[in-house]
């Protein structure tokens, strides 16, 4: 079988230093380990206008913001379909038939769901885009038959709804030869990537929540938001003990830290062990440990910044790009569509044996 990777982010923001330990490093990686077969990264524009409905300018200005974070990233439009979601018309169709294979109260249930109505104040008034994107995400993950979804932790419950719809799909519509395969979502293993806090500490960066480091950020931007990150609250003095557990610095160091980092920057420490250490035992500065968090980032993200200016020099051909991608993800799409439709049995007009046995019933 084929190794196909599916993924992608809504374009509403540019990318943020989450997405890059959740997904975008990953992505790059498997993108140039030559092991996959197909590699499709969407822009999911349709899926941010349900619960952007009037704001269709921010989805629109942010898909180019999302395509410069990608090249910038080394995502190489040579090695992986870079597409619009909302260009995939077959996506719809794909689900509305799904829609059939979910209840209600299973949509209800879905954890990710559930947080993201709190989030946005939703409770009284959910738009039922909103409420049934997992199932167009099923669509996503299923038009070009996803082996591989490498995620963030928060999209499990996502993977695990499409998942149970291809189940039911296959076992109702095609239970001798399967139509869409199952996928596996590839989530990152180092716990600090998995769901990286926002600099206030508090909940995941999210773009909704105005807590992240950007891609695309000034070294001077990242510096200051460095320095002013949530640390722990109890660690008053220098000489005080401090506590690694909810202090988002050394969650960010996890995330980015190698060893080779405090050789250049930090050598009277040999690696993260040692500085946490000498954090929990107390004589360690915030500022020090935030200097060196600071250095680590921003030799990560130069080059990226650096890419992502000479690209957006060209933005007609990042366009254009994302134009080829979409005709490349289409032509998948309507492959998949035309599969589920015959498995559904509603491809009246290019089954010769229907139109056959139906006249020789009649000519009876
Ligand atoms: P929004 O607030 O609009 O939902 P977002 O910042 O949550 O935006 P998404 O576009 O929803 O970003 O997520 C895109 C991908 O990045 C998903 O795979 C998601 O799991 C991953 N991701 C997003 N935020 C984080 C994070 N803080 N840590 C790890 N992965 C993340
Ligand atoms: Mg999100």
């Amino acid at each position: 079988m084929s190794k196909i990777i599916l993924t992608g982010d809504r374009p509403t923001g540019r990318l943020h230093i989450g997405h890059y330990v959740g997904s975008l490093r990953r992505r790059v990686e498997l993108q140039n380990s030559g092991e996959y077969d197909k590699i499709y990264i969407m822009i999911a524009d349709a899926q941010a206008l349900t619960d952007n409905i009037d704001n269709p300018e921010k989805v629109r200005q942010n898909v180019i913001e999302v395509a410069l974070d990608y090249l910038a990233c080394g995502l190489d439009p040579a090695k992986s379909t870079l597409f619009i979601q909302s260009q995939i018309s077959e996506l719809c169709e794909l689900t509305f038939y799904y829609m059939d294979l979910v209840t209600v109260s299973r949509l209800q249930r879905n954890p990710t769901v559930k947080n993201e109505i709190q989030l946005r104040n939703f409770e009284a008034s959910i738009p039922v885009g909103f409420f049934t994107y997992p199932i167009s995400q099923a669509a996503d993950i299923t038009f070009c038959k996803a082996t591989t979804v490498p995620v963030g932790e928060d999209q499990l419950p996502m993977i695990e709804q499409t998942k149970e719809i291809v189940h039911k799909f296959n076992s109702i519509y095609a239970p001798e030869t399967p139509v869409l395969v199952d996928p596996q979502a590839l989530i990152p293993e180092a716990e600090a990537c998995k769901r990286l806090p926002g600099t206030d500490g508090k909940a995941k960066m999210s773009k909704s929540l105005g807590n992240c480091i950007y891609l695309a950020d000034t070294a001077d931007e990242v510096k200051a938001k460095v320095m002013s990150m949530y640390t722990d609250p109890l660690h008053l003095q220098v000489s005080d003990p401090g506590h690694i557990e909810g202090n988002t610095v050394f969650t960010y160091l996890d995330a980015f830290a190698r060893d080779e980092h405090f050789e250049r920057y930090l050598p009277d420490y040999a690696n993260l062990d040692e500085l946490k250490a000498h954090y929990i035992r107390g004589g360690l500065g915030d500022v020090k440990v935030k200097k060196f968090l600071n250095n680590v980032l921003q030799e990560e993200l130069e080059p990226i910044r650096n890419r992502r200016q000479e690209f957006a020099k060209d933005i007609p051909e990042i366009y254009n790009i994302l134009k080829k991608g979409s005709d490349t993800a289409r032509e998948a799409a309507a492959q998949t569509l035309s599969e589920v439709k015959h498995a559904m049995k509603i491809d009246y007009f290019d089954d010769k044996e229907l139109i056959k046995a139906q006249s020789e019933r009649y000519l009876k």
